[in-house]
């Protein structure tokens, strides 16, 4: 009897729960067809999102992807970032390009640029990029051993980065045409430390874009420093010669695409004197009074220009991919 009982109570209470269901999707219906503008669906349910980002675990770099598809339904294409990305094989490349790659992944609209300096391309790295599933374009471009850090150099010494930016830059004028695409361009070396705020910040560049940037030059942060009138860079707070016509790292600015493509002949170069490839490079491009400074007017750090420590490692384990 009391079995019975049960099975009925049961019975009543999934009949008022399918009740309930239907009655909600039917809600849900009747909601998603009273606006049938998908603009106006993805602002509700961007809404819904915002105000349940904490119970679903939202992040807000996946609000902002969904800000940017709105955007893009409505027309108006994101940029793309075009991340540069020079590395050559040591014993921490992997553990460095994976720290990357999964910071990329959290991006919407990347274009990732790996060049190796390498002979030829590494399987290494060609398997990286592949289980990444990013947007990629995979180059090689070996530094001429003359040029190449010895072991026990200093890496002030001599330039690095050199042969491969310029591989990728010609990748870039080969292979886009001015005016086809909105896009940005971005140097991203395999050690540096990247907030995903940058690219939001990267994404507003319309010339050519500048930011502090963090750990570098003996200091705790390098930063533009902005005439207050103006709101415009009127000097640098730099660690090394601060009146070099742009004292800013690979890490502080990113560039318009059309302008790249456009100044064919800005490429780096063994030529330039130590530390001035930067200042050397954006000439071709800006005035230090033309500078957009973001990241709140020069304040926020969203870059780190961290280094890793080499390993000491007595021994190598064989059958390990490290
Ligand atoms: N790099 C390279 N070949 C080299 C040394 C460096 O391709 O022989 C790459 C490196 O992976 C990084 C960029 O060039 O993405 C800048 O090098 P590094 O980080 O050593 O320079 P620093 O931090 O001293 O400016
Ligand atoms: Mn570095």
């Amino acid at each position: 009897m009391d079995l019975n009982k049960s099975i009925f109570e049961n019975m009543k209470f999934r009949k008022y729960f399918l009740y309930i269901v239907i009655f909600t999707i039917i809600i849900v219906i009747w909601k998603l067809k009273a606006t049938d503008n998908t603009g106006d669906n993805l602002q509700d349910l961007k809404d819904i999102l915002h105000s349940h980002k904490h119970f679903l675990h939202i992040t807000k770099q996946q609000l902002l992807l969904f800000e940017q598809l709105q955007k893009h339904i409505n027309y108006e294409p994101i940029p793309v970032i075009y991340a540069i990305t020079p590395t050559y094989y040591r014993l921490v490349q992997r553990a460095e390009l994976t720290r990357i790659s999964q910071t990329l992944r959290l991006i919407p609209n990347i274009h990732w640029i790996v060049i190796e300096d390498s002979e030829e391309k590494t399987n290494l790295v060609s398997k990286l990029l592949e289980e990444s599933e990013l947007t990629v374009t995979h180059l090689n471009a070996k530094t001429p051993p003359f040029e190449k850090l010895k072991d026990k150099e200093p890496s002030w010494k001599k330039h690095r980065g050199v042969e491969q930016r310029n591989a990728a830059l010609s990748w870039l004028r080969e292979n886009l045409t001015v005016g086809n695409q909105k896009g940005i361009v971005y140097f991203m070396d395999d050690d540096n430390s990247y907030h995903l705020n940058l690219f939001s910040e990267i994404r507003k560049v319309k010339r050519v874009g500048t930011w502090p940037v963090g750990l570098v030059g003996g200091l705790n942060v390098e930063a533009p420093i902005l005439d207050p009138k103006t709101g415009k860079v009127k000097s640098y707070r730099s660690g090394w010669k601060p009146n070099r016509p742009f004292a800013i790292d690979m890490a502080g600015f990113a560039i318009n695409l059309d302008l790249i493509l456009t100044k064919k002949e800005a490429t780096f170069s063994y030529k330039m004197e130590r530390g001035w490839q930067e200042s050397e490079f954006l000439s071709f491009f800006t005035t230090k009074e033309e500078l957009e400074p973001l990241a709140d007017n020069c304040t926020k750090v969203y870059v780190w220009h961290t280094r890793t420590e080499k390993p000491v490692v007595r021994g190598l384990v064989k059958g390990f991919e490290v």
